[in-house]
């Protein structure tokens, strides 16, 4: 069976860790950045990095209809950080037309955790991907505030959900692709039936 080809979207953002953790997963991943090459791709990533300014560029690059319509085509999505906010139902403190593609059926506050908790690393319980905890790491992460009924809590922190999964999106609100431990990229590829 051949390594599952996963796209990381490219336009700003992470890319370059996503593309080393695809790897250590066992998946071929590849830089993402136009609509042709999201067609060769069996999976995204939608990195972290800004939500806003993401969403401005797939205006730009005329990627926002495709990627819509990819999604709505069945196309798996690992979302990050800013790539959760954008595949969110609802935006909370977004600026002014800030839409998202409204595929998660989620509402999440951005930069939620205040300024003096920019950023901080967590050792996560995330039992979906065994049983030692996850290092990962908040950046100026957006909280989860409310779920729809067809979404699993994966993990969470402080009480709150921080991974969740929905239909064949995974979705967090951290960074795992940082801290060089691929777990939680070896669920997501694991989840495309092609490892
Ligand atoms: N605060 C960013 C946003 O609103 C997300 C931060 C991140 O992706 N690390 O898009």
């Amino acid at each position: 069976m051949p390594a599952p080809r996963v796209g990381v979207l490219s336009l700003q953002g992470d890319v370059r860790e996503h593309l080393i953790a695809l790897r250590a997963a066992g998946a071929e991943g590849v830089p993402v950045r136009t609509a042709a090459e999201l067609a060769t791709c069996q999976a995204l990533v939608l990195p972290g990095g800004e939500s806003t300014t993401m969403e401005r560029l797939l205006r730009t690059f005329d990627l926002l209809a495709p990627l819509r319509a990819a999604i709505e085509g069945g196309l798996p999505c690992l979302a990050t950080c800013a790539g959760t906010i954008l595949l969110a139902r609802e935006i909370r403190d977004g600026l002014p037309g800030q839409g998202g593609l409204g595929v998660l059926d989620l509402a999440v506050r951005r930069n939620a955790y205040g300024r003096q908790r920019d950023s901080f690393e967590a050792g996560l319980a995330f039992p979906a991907v065994g049983p030692e905890p996850v290092l990962v790491a908040f950046i100026r992460a957006p909280r989860i505030e409310a779920v729809g009924e067809g979404v699993e809590v994966l993990a969470r922190w402080e009480g709150e959900p921080v991974a969740v999964r929905q239909g064949p999106h995974l979705a967090l609100t951290f960074h795992p692709e940082i801290t060089g431990d691929p777990r939680v990229h070896r669920l997501f590829v694991a989840g495309l039936g092609g490892v």
